[in-house]
């Protein structure tokens, strides 16, 4: 059996970047936190764990000490309160999402109405929406445009996860109601490259495995993704999840991960498929 790799699979760029600060912080100071799973994988959060980084649901359960800023990113107040509360800020937000952060910002200022396009229960997406300070529309699909009055200005943005088409959908019908439109593609390439690549591989193999938590929404569109090309779609979070009978008849095994999965949970997978393999899979 034939396993083969997607290239983009595992941490991309801004979660490397969220995990090295989380580790190297807990490493200089006592009482590290964060607000809520630093990435949207737990096993790594039960790593972080254990070097010191707790997590917190609340801003108001932490008293003392350093709050670490996720790579989605948070609004203005929460950055607000913490300070207020004398803790010491340590931003991980990914550059990426800060750039839609600040695209908002400007915007709201210069008095465009922010119409933002994505899952308005995100993190992401709550960071983004705190920094118009005012009225929003989030929407994932053309149909929430029902909700969007004539403006003489918007400015939309979007959830780093979103695709191409939908944005462009959507800005084309905003046209439709509005003078002035401003648009940051702010979809984050390596989204859609792990996406695309994804996509092809799981048109390739027999079977094919999507690794990540199940609380991660960027890995939840690729099982999507995968599944629309090949029905033998297994997304998985641990290499024990797994059965023998996936892989029965399955002459090549495709293998991709979402943003937040860890190499060293990719090289489980692939050792247990190999163990499947050597151990005789059951027709
Ligand atoms: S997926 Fe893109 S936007 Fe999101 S953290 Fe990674 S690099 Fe940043």
């Amino acid at each position: 059996m034939e396993i083969l790799l997607a290239k983009s699979a595992g941490f991309c760029f801004g979660v490397k970047r969220a995990i090295n600060l989380a580790f190297s912080t807990a490493k200089k100071r006592n009482k590290v936190f964060c607000l809520g799973p630093i990435i949207h994988n737990p096993q790594v959060v039960e790593e972080l764990k254990c070097s010191g980084v707790q997590e917190k649901e609340k801003l108001e359960e932490i008293k003392e000490g350093t709050i670490i800023l996720r790579s989605h990113g948070v609004s203005p107040e929460v950055i607000e309160k913490a300070r207020g509360r004398g803790l010491e800020i340590v931003d991980a937000t990914c550059p990426f999402v800060m750039r839609s952060q600040q695209f908002v910002r400007r915007l709201a200022e210069e008095g465009y109405f922010i119409l933002i396009v994505g899952d308005r229960r995100h993190p992401e997406v709550q960071g983004i929406m705190g920094q118009a300070r005012g009225e929003v529309l989030v929407i994932d699909s053309p149909k929430g445009l029902r909700g969007l009055k004539r403006r003489k200005r918007v400015g939309v943005v979007t959830q780093t996860t979103q695709t191409l088409e939908n944005l462009k959908e959507i800005v084309a019908k905003v046209l439709e109601k509005t003078q002035e439109v401003r648009v940051l593609n702010s979809i984050c390439s390596a989204t859609a490259q792990r996406q695309l690549e994804s996509r092809r591989l799981a048109g390739k193999v027999d079977c094919m495995l999507v690794v990540g938590g199940y609380n991660s929404s960027n890995t939840n569109k690729l099982a999507e993704i995968c599944q629309e090309v090949n029905p033998r779609t297994y997304h998985i979070e641990e290499a024990g999840e797994m059965k023998a009978s996936w892989f029965r008849g399955a002459r090549r095994v495709g293998l991709t991960g979402g943003a937040s999965t860890p190499s060293w949970l990719i090289d489980q997978i692939v050792e247990k498929v190999q163990d499947f393999e050597r151990n005789g899979i059951k027709a």
